[in-house]
């Protein structure tokens, strides 16, 4: 049977209020048969791993500090988060990286947060769960410090260019891909990126409640929520890269779910 995994899905959202049992059951109706919540901050990942307790083998969670949150960071953290790691649910470090799109953080900030990341990945030998907006070329610098020790990472969400996709294929990264493929006016380029890139490097997000695929058939959205994105669409994400690549939807599903079954050892 074809089955889906979705690498990043923000259950704590408010969107989701009440609605988390629902939200699970829906994608596994789906074929979504696992899924990893991101763990934003520290706060966010204690909750989403307390929750994917309540749906072992279905439910997994990241631990880490995203760059808006870095302006929170402090001397507890890591060992907080190192704790976290200890869990059999919590499967990887991050989000974490450079965000100098919003810059909700002040950059020298977030740069030493996201270091802290880079060295309790390599010290827990957690695969890394990584964030990067308008923040490439500081990104790359940082990250090739730690390079040759890093566990494997994945670059979340990616929206970048086929150059920046290229150098992350060099470094060995994987790349996730979100609904904003389908988005085919604002991230035009992103066929030729998908095109490019070998199946065996790419993982599928919703990275619910946000991204709302294109490409979702109208009546699968639910009346309240109607600009709601959920790890049920993630099957529509599929059919966009299966579409780009010019092939079957179910080759798409066997080796992003093989990808993440690797990557993230669930
Ligand atoms: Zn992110």
């Amino acid at each position: 049977m074809t089955t889906y995994i979705d690498i990043g899905i923000n259950l704590t959202n408010k969107q989701f209020y009440n609605d988390i049992d629902n939200i699970i059951q829906d994608a596994v109706k789906a074929n979504v048969s696992k899924m990893i919540i991101t763990g934003t901050s520290i706060k966010n990942s204690e909750q989403s791993a307390l929750i994917a307790t309540k749906h072992p083998d279905t439910l997994y969670t990241t631990a880490g500090i995203h760059p808006h949150e870095a302006k929170n960071f402090d001397n507890q953290s890591i060992s907080k988060l190192k704790e976290l790691l200890l869990q059999p649910q919590v499967v990887a470090v991050g989000e974490c990286g450079l965000d100098f799109d919003r810059d909700f953080s002040p950059r020298n900030i977030q740069e030493s947060c996201y270091e802290a990341q880079l060295a309790l990945a390599i010290e827990t030998q957690k695969p890394l769960f990584l964030h990067e907006r308008a923040a490439f070329s500081r990104f790359i610098s940082i990250t090739n410090q730690y390079l040759p020790e890093l566990p494997k990472a994945v670059v979340h969400c990616f929206t970048g260019t086929l150059q920046e996709a290229k150098i992350y294929l060099d470094n060995g990264f994987y790349l996730g891909f979100t609904g904003a493929i389908s988005d085919t006016w604002r991230f035009q380029h992103l066929k030729e990126v998908l095109q490019y890139i070998p199946l065996n490097k790419i993982m599928i997000e919703t990275d619910a409640p946000f991204m709302l695929p294109k490409n979702v058939t109208k009546n699968l959205l639910k009346k309240q929520h109607e600009r709601r994105c959920e790890p049920a669409f993630l099957p529509f994400i599929a059919e966009t890269i299966a579409h780009f690549k010019g092939i079957t939807i179910d080759k798409v599903a066997e080796h992003t779910t093989l990808n993440s079954k690797t990557f993230f050892g669930i």
